[in-house]
């Protein structure tokens, strides 16, 4: 291995919690990545060290400018054992535009998938096995600098910490109930919409207590110029199968670059099933509810996988979608998906990677 990473392992480690009882991004484990970066010196000392509180001098950039950003992804446990993870070289090379767009230093490829696997190695016994669980990994970068001018900070800390999480859906898939925001915007050109930073999550916060107070579970956001052309589904990337095309929003800086919406196109090409990039006006969807044509819909993200959509509200209307129900391709892409995820699928996409 080119690297090598000190561990200190922890004097006490925590009571692991019972399979079922598993929630999202609730409960952590037992150690943490951490490595540093200077000016003049570069990302150095990398190490694990054990899970605990950060002491940060309350000037700390991050803190006032928001200058961070933070990657998404999932260890699984296979039957046999071994652990599996999903495209994290995807995870790195979007950490190398999410460090550009954010004046946060370039951090190696291969140090970012290494620093992921020598600390899932260590709490590698944290990873629960029950159907639908998984190690939910959180690699994430904050300006450390104790400055309050407004410029890039001179000195960051990447830091891995490891959740393990139960399924999205504790009665399997169930499609949600997705509101269609017209007044608030995510993203705009030449804004951070493709960025995966917190700053992002701050400014939609707002639009999804809003929907939420209105008995909806998620936000469809529409392009942020003429509040037409759909965007992206809360945290996750959008599909529309309308008649025989699939069709999701083109990667034009507004909309995250989700792996597995990649993942998605890529798996949907191989089945034959006809897949566009393309602008898509809300009201083309609104039509194609009405009249039928509108088959599935469904997001893409790492937390979910696949989350069919069943219901959809534009301008005080409400459309239903496939009945309520799950869609046969959503349902297929879940199945792949999760099947190659979690090794129980021939991977003959070239996408797990085993931690060894
Ligand atoms: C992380 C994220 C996604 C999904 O990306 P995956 O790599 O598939 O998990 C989609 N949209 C937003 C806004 C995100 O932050």
């Amino acid at each position: 291995m080119k690297y090598d990473f000190p561990v200190t392992k922890t004097t006490s480690p925590k009571t692991k919690p019972a399979a079922d009882s598993l929630k999202f991004g609730t409960c952590f484990t037992d150690h943490m990545f951490v490595m540093d970066y200077q000016e003049g010196k570069g990302w150095h000392d990398g190490r694990i060290v054990p899970y605990g509180p950060l002491s940060l001098d309350p000037a700390t950039a991050v803190f006032h400018y928001a200058q961070e950003m933070f990657e998404g992804l999932k260890a699984y446990k296979t039957s046999d054992g071994r652990i599996l993870l999903f495209r994290p070289d995807m995870n790195a090379k979007r950490t190398a535009k999410t460090n550009d767009r954010l004046c946060i230093p370039h951090m190696d490829e291969e140090l970012f998938v290494e620093a992921i696997k020598a600390v899932v190695k260590v709490d590698a016994d944290w990873i629960p096995e029950k159907e639908g669980t998984s190690l939910y990994i959180r690699p994430f970068i904050i300006a450390d600098e104790a400055f309050l001018g407004v410029r890039p900070s001179k000195s960051y800390r990447f830091m891995v910490i490891l959740s393990p999480v139960g399924p999205y859906y504790a009665g399997g898939l169930k499609p949600t109930k997705i509101y269609v925001e017209d007044r608030y915007v995510r993203a705009a050109h030449g804004g951070t919409g493709e960025a995966k930073c917190g700053g992002n999550y701050a400014a939609s916060l707002k639009a999804q207590v809003e929907a939420a107070e209105k008995g909806y579970e998620q936000i469809l956001w529409l392009d942020g110029v003429e509040k037409k052309y759909v965007e992206e589904i809360g945290t996750s990337n959008a599909f529309f199968m309308i008649n025989d095309e699939v069709i999701t929003a083109p990667l034009k800086g507004t909309i995250l670059p989700g792996i597995t919406r990649d993942s998605v196109i890529a798996l949907l090409k191989k089945k034959g099933i006809k897949i566009s990039e393309r602008r898509l006006s809300i009201e083309e969807v609104s039509e194609a509810a009405e009249n039928g044509t509108l088959r599935e819909m469904f997001a893409s993200g790492t937390a979910a996988v696949i989350s069919p959509v069943g219901e959809l509200s534009y301008m005080n209307k409400k459309s239903v979608i496939n009945d309520m129900q799950i869609g046969p391709v959503a349902q297929d892409l879940y199945d792949t998906l999760y099947g190659i995820q979690t090794g129980r699928i021939k991977d003959d996409m070239g996408w797990t990677v085993e931690v060894k």
